[in-house]
């Protein structure tokens, strides 16, 4: 999902940043439909977050006031009216839940789609990309971070990016730099609605359902902190079965296609960690994007090229650089 509105109980800085992140992505999907043909799916579908409870629906209140006094598009749906917006829900609006908040323009993409569409437009302008190539450590040469050492030889570099994942840490680590990244591990199921799939991503405290243009259904994410195993368990699941099911008993009809987990890279604050290495002349880091690295990778991305190669200054990305940690 590109949901900056979703999860934001107040504006700051980090919440303008992921506005910037999303408004990304509708012009870029356009371009690279263009340049290489590929469709990364990006849509903006809405999303329709519920309360379960009265505490859930004060806060909700609250985000529809200040976002929607912001400009952005926000509306509150009484618990009465949710059926009608989502007939998935129409079951249990009145009775479980007690109004919903839709943000109509939170958007979706598909991930490996872009991943995939992003590698051949930079093959186009010349990128060479080495798949399936380890690096084992970063090069240093006079104080200076020179290229990545991998099996098959040395690749020099007049600016490294540190984009790693949760593994960042362990390549900062061999030129004596601590990046605090954690793994925040997530588990999804994806499913299939046979007729019947919602309208549009509903989203409850502990879950949510996404429908895709070609028919699945993502149901996601656990939170399981500091946990390095990249694959689903039972409990997990159950987690995320038991959570749907309460808010979208239909659920229980669909079928299941696949299961996957995967590791979010997160610092202590939960914000990225974007910008020049403190003392690793050289080196760029790009890290840490937890829930998020889907929405700010192409501004990330394109903030970061500006940087290494045009000198420009951290403008919105200054309270997120390294300098915080580091
Ligand atoms: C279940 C789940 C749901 C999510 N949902 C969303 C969402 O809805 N919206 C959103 O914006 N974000 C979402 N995220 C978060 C998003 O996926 C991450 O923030 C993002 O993948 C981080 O990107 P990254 O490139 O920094 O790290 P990664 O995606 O982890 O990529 C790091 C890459 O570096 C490679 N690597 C590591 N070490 C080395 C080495 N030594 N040599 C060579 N290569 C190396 C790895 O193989 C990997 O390919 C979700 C994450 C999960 C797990």
């Amino acid at each position: 999902m590109l949901a900056p509105q979703v999860e934001a109980p107040f504006a700051d800085p980090f919440f303008e940043l992921a506005l910037l992140g999303r408004a990304e992505h509708g012009p870029l999907a356009e371009r690279l439909l263009d340049e290489v043909g590929l469709d990364v799916e990006y849509r903006a579908t809405g999303i329709l977050r519920v309360a379960r409870t009265e505490a859930e629906r004060a806060d909700l209140q609250r985000q529809y006031r200040w976002q929607s006094a912001r400009g952005l598009a926000a509306e509150w749906v009484d618990s009465d009216d949710l059926g009608r917006r989502e007939p998935l829900l129409s079951g249990v609006a009145g009775r479980l839940l007690a109004g919903g908040l839709w943000l109509a323009d939170e958007g979706q993409v598909r991930s490996p789609r872009l991943v995939q569409a992003l590698a051949l437009a930079a093959a186009q302008r010349g990128a060479r990309i080495m798949e399936g190539t380890w690096v084992v450590r970063l090069c240093v040469s006079g104080g200076r971070v020179t290229g990545v050492q991998t099996p098959s030889g040395t690749v020099g570099a007049d600016s490294v990016v540190l984009a790693a994942g949760v593994w960042s840490p362990d390549l900062a680590r061999g030129i004596d730099l601590e990046v605090p990244v954690q793994p925040v591990k997530g588990q999804v199921v994806s499913l299939r609605g046979l007729g019947k799939r919602p309208r549009q991503v509903i989203w409850s405290g502990e879950c949510y359902l996404v429908p895709r243009p070609d028919g699945e259904v993502v149901l996601g994410a656990t939170e399981e902190e500091g946990n390095y195993d990249a694959r689903p368990t039972l409990a997990g699941l159950h987690r995320l079965t038991e959570a749907a099911l309460e808010v979208v008993p239909a659920a229980g009809g669909f079928v299941v296609d696949g299961v996957w987990a995967g590791l979010r890279p997160a610092a202590p604050d939960r914000y990225p960690i974007i910008g020049w290495a403190p003392g690793g002349e050289g080196l760029f880091l790009a890290t840490a994007h937890y829930r998020n690295g889907v929405l700010l990778g192409p501004l990330t991305g394109r903030h970061g090229a500006d940087r290494i190669l045009a000198g420009t200054p951290p403008g919105e990305f200054a309270p997120f650089g390294p300098d915080r940690f580091i």
